[in-house]
């Protein structure tokens, strides 16, 4: 979760329980397009693939599965993009998140945004205490004291006082690099390799503590919202997902730091969150993961990206199996819904499931009328077994050190 979705919940919260986002009334064509040459807009085009292939049902995930990567808790108040309470809202009900969880062969969930200092005590209570095998909690930094004298010790202290109350990793969002600033919300940005969190990478990694990093964004959000952006329709609806222009740094340079956080803390494990946040360019993460032995991947909200590359895909898990984790970025309903690519539930572990078990062609990544992400279709990956259990839950497993 993000600024983004994090308006967009906002949003959803103040339409309703639809949880669907306001949108103003669009003009519409007066005819529809019979006639040569005439137009229909492009948020009208929902064309219906005539293709038949085989269609393969994946009712349950194959192996247990240790999702790493949802967001069943959030910090109550956020300003600018900065997570600003300790205070959270949880966004579903134990029970309700089990029911999916059992009927899908989801073992258990990591929250990332789990909180910190009493949100971080609260959420553990909530979700781990009741179900200590289904639900691992994660905490986040003390972003509102980041600008405070002696936050870097006070800082590294906290991830010890977050482990001792149950917290198994550290969360970052992509915040730290395109929110988070020397005044907190505002004053130039916080560099993402800046040396006051140097105590608490060394932190995590004296306490076997993984660090989920989420940095950057798509390719596209960094490049104009013109009509050769391929995600042109999502940040047409969404312009502050954009991070053209203004004071960002360029994907580049955001990357590179945090690479260099890498470099630097060896003994601290990292998993770079959403294909390293470079799905696009598969021979770009395999070249930093080549360098980088404490570097880590998982596949959350990227299937657009993976299945849209088949076979060059399959080869990345052949040779990165040992490193690449299952994680979706699953947001309850009705706070998910302006991200149909991860709303949690059971249509989503279906197309996760059917994407790397199968080889079925030319398939929608989002329960979604037109592809949220890019508009395009996916084919699968099929992965053999010893892979798929690899990917599901023992690379996870070995990392937060549980058995599953
Ligand atoms: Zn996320």
């Amino acid at each position: 979760m993000d600024r983004r979705q994090w308006l967009g919940m906002m949003g959803a919260t103040l339409v309703g329980s639809s949880g669907k986002p306001a949108r103003a009334a669009e003009p519409r064509p007066a005819q529809a397009a019979q006639k040569k040459g005439s137009h229909i807009y492009l948020s009208e085009f929902q064309p219906k693939s005539m293709l038949k292939v085989p269609v393969t049902k994946i009712e349950r995930a194959k192996f247990p599965v240790i999702d790493v990567h949802t967001h069943i808790s959030f910090a109550a108040v956020n300003t600018k993009g900065v997570p600003m309470s300790e205070k959270m809202k949880f966004l579903a009900e134990p029970d309700d998140l089990l029911a999916v969880m059992d009927r899908r062969n989801i073992h258990t969930l990591i929250d990332l945004t789990g909180g910190f200092g009493q949100g971080l005590v609260d959420t553990v209570q909530k979700f781990h205490k009741p179900h200590p095998d289904r639900f691992i909690i994660f905490t986040e930094p003390w972003y509102p004291k980041t600008n405070q004298p002696g936050y870097a010790q006070f800082q590294a202290d906290a991830i010890r006082k977050a482990h001792q109350a149950g917290a198994r990793g550290l969360k970052i969002l992509k915040v730290l690099g395109l929110y988070l600033r020397e005044n907190v919300t505002s004053g130039p940005l916080v560099k993402l390799d800046d040396r006051r969190f140097d105590p608490m990478w060394e932190a995590c990694g004296a306490l076997g503590m993984p660090v989920l990093i989420h940095t950057a964004d798509p390719d596209a959000f960094f490049l104009p919202t013109n009509r050769f952006n391929e995600r042109f329709e999502e940040l047409n609806h969404h312009p502050s997902w954009s991070f053209y222009g203004k004071d960002y740094p360029s994907k580049r340079e955001l990357l590179e730091a945090r690479n260099r956080v890498f470099a630097r803390h060896p003994r601290t494990q990292f998993v770079a969150l959403h294909v390293g946040n470079h799905g696009e360019d598969l021979a770009d993460v395999a070249e930093t993961l080549d360098r980088l032995p404490n570097m880590h991947v998982e596949t959350a909200a990227r299937l657009n990206e993976l299945g849209r590359q088949p076979r060059n895909a399959r080869k990345f898990f052949d040779k990165y199996q040992d490193r690449i984790m299952f994680g979706t970025d699953a947001v309850p309903p009705p706070y998910g819904n302006v991200t149909p690519q991860q709303i949690f539930g059971d249509k989503l572990y279906q197309i996760y499931g059917r994407f790397f078990e199968t080889e079925d062609e030319y398939f929608d990544y989002a329960p979604a009328p037109t592809p949220p992400q890019g508009r395009w279709q996916i084919s699968g990956i099929g992965l053999p077994d010893s892979i798929l259990r690899k990917v599901y839950y023992q690379n996870a497993a070995r990392l937060l050190k549980i058995r599953v």
